[in-house]
This record gives C-alpha cells, structure tokens and sequence, in this order.
C-alpha cells in the first residue's frame, strides 16, 4: 500500500497559507484540511450553547463534539456532529470569540485528535499556524510562508469588508498577532 503523505503548512498571518494549501491539494489530488475551521466549529458548538466567554467553558462538553470535513477542488465543507456548518463557522461573532476558545489546551487537543484521524487514510495538505511543529512534526514536508505586513494587511482588508475597520487598525492588528 502507499504510504499516506502530509504536506503542513505554517505561516503568518493572511499569508496565503490557505490558498497556497489548496493549490498544492489540487495538483497532487489529495486532500485540504482547514484547522482554522475546526476551531470555530467548537466555538459555534459553543455558543449554540449560550456560551461565548471562556469562562463558562465547560471541557466535558468536548465529548460530544465531533468534527469532520470534505474538501474537492477548492469547496471546503465542514461538519459539526453530522451537520454542513461551513457557512456558520465564517460570522462575524465566530471570528470575533474564536482565539480566546482556541487558546484553551483542552480545545486544542480536541482538534488535534480530529485532525490526526482524519490525515490518517488519506494524503492531506493542511494549514495554520502550529502544524509543521505541533501537530504534524513528522510531515512529509513542511512550508512556512512569510509575506510584506502591507500586502497581507490589504489582504485581510478586502476580506473584511466592513465599514467600521480601516487599513492602519488591520494592519496594526497583524503586527501584533505576529
Ligand atoms: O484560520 P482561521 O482564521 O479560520 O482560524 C480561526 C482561529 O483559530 C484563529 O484566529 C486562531 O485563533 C485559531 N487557530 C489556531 N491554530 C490553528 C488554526 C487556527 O489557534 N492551527
């Protein structure tokens, strides 16, 4: 049997991470995997819960959280105990609560699990920030993408798309996450 191989891709912020992983899963026909979103399934779970603080977290909870994902040809779908969230994960208040989830070590350690299983019986490219190190140590192959703070600042300017945010606060914004 060929062995299953596992391309991580690291990097900054709006670095192209994402794009960048697809394209790769295109041309080998392999798999993409968005960690990013498996993140904000939990929190969606979350807060159909009630719960958008950390502080009211419960960990027990993750026992009934199970994550999936399907991926062809640049559609990403992602589930949350059998259900198609792909479109929920992406609101305003998902992007807004999902760090503060993502940084509990009970979360990533749930995420961890699903992505590893999933990688196990097919090639997979999979992006974000801790999978070349943390996740996946053992990749096939490993990239990290560095880009100029402007270019990914407007980047992430034209996804946001809201009037309330101008350039200089993305920008800030990425140069402190970095
Ligand atoms: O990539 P995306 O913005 O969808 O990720 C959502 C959030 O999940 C990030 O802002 C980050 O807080 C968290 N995340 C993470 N580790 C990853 C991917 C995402 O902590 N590998």
């Amino acid at each position: 049997m060929l062995k299953n191989i596992i391309i991580a891709i690291d990097g900054e912020a709006s670095s192209g991470k994402s794009t960048q992983a697809k394209k790769i899963a295109d041309y080998f026909g392999y798999t993409y995997l968005d960690s990013g979103a498996f993140y904000r399934a939990i929190t969606l779970f979350f807060k159909r819960k009630g719960i958008t603080t950390i502080d009211k977290f419960n960990r027990n909870e993750l026992d009934n959280i199970s994550l999936n994902s399907k991926y062809n040809r640049g559609k990403n779908l992602i589930y949350l105990n059998g259900e198609d969230v792909s479109d929920d994960i992406r609101s305003a208040v998902i992007s807004e609560i999902v760090s503060d989830f993502a940084k509990e070590k009970e979360v990533r350690e749930h995420v961890y699990k699903h992505l590893r299983k999933f990688s196990n019986n097919q090639s997979t490219v999979i992006d974000g920030r801790d999978i070349g190190t943390v996740v996946f140590p053992d990749a096939d192959f490993k990239f990290f993408l560095y880009a100029d703070p402007k270019i990914r600042a407007e980047r992430r300017f034209s996804e946001i798309n809201n009037d309330g945010i101008n350039y200089d606060s993305v920008l800030n914004n990425l140069n402190y996450r970095d």
